[in-house]
């Protein structure tokens, strides 16, 4: 994870979390950044017990769990967060979220506004926000039908849940209008840029200066 002073200096691991309405862009952009191996994120994978999407494999895109094993998971505290969306559970398995932070590792998550609520309140200074909003309502409904992967029911449920997610706005440290994924992606590059070189987050920065004025004068 080498960026900027990050070479000379270590840092605590950061958890990004980015959440919009279905069909603005989150899911696309959340995974593209994941995969880039120079940012190092880890995605964290929730779990679910809405039903698997044609496209979607079980342990990537989410662990695809019953009613029961979501509620054991719960019961056990073993998961840093959990809502329900749209009339299915979700939750994210804690483990996987203490071992990354632990090791300095930055995470990247795709969850709604009550689940970052939670976030927030347990790892406070870790947690950086970002809110996606459509274009347009138009443009949300257009993209929901061209992933033609819900059913009509769904799309239109999707729909009528987004504007009580899209009040959620203002609860986010940064807000990005998706009207094109390049630009948002790039966009998200920068804020993670800037968040990693927040001076609280480096660790041992101090040494470092010191270091710095205690070497002779140049020239
Ligand atoms: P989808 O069913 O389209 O994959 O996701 C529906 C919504 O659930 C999205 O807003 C997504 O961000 C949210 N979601 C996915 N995983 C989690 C999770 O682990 N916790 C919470 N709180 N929301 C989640």
């Amino acid at each position: 994870m080498a960026i900027g002073s990050e070479t000379r200096v270590s840092r605590r691991g950061l958890v990004l979390i980015l959440s919009s309405p279905s069909g603005a862009g989150k899911t696309t952009l959340t995974r593209a950044l994941a995969q880039q191996p120079e940012w190092g994120l880890e995605l964290s994978v929730s779990v679910t017990t809405r039903a698997r999407r044609p496209s979607e494999i079980d342990g990537q895109h989410y662990r695809f769990i019953d009613r029961e094993t979501f509620d054991a998971l719960r019961e056990r505290d073993d998961m840093l967060e959990w809502a329900e969306v749209h009339g299915n559970f979700y939750g994210t398995p804690c483990r996987p979220v203490e071992r990354a932070l632990a090791a300095g590792r930055d995470m990247i998550f795709d969850i709604d506004y009550q689940g970052t609520r939670q976030v927030r309140a347990k790892l406070r200074d870790d947690v950086v926000t970002i809110f996606i909003l459509p274009p347009s309502m138009a443009e949300l409904r257009r993209r929901l039908e061209r992933r033609a992967e819900d059913s009509a029911e769904t799309i239109e449920r999707r729909l009528r849940n987004a504007r009580t997610e899209i009040e959620r706005w203002s609860e986010y440290d940064y807000v990005l209008i998706n009207d094109d994924l390049d630009r948002s992606f790039k966009t998200l590059e920068a804020i993670l840029t800037a968040e990693r070189l927040r001076r609280q987050r480096q660790v041992g920065l101090d040494s470092f200066v010191a270091g710095l004025l205690a070497e002779a004068p140049a020239g």
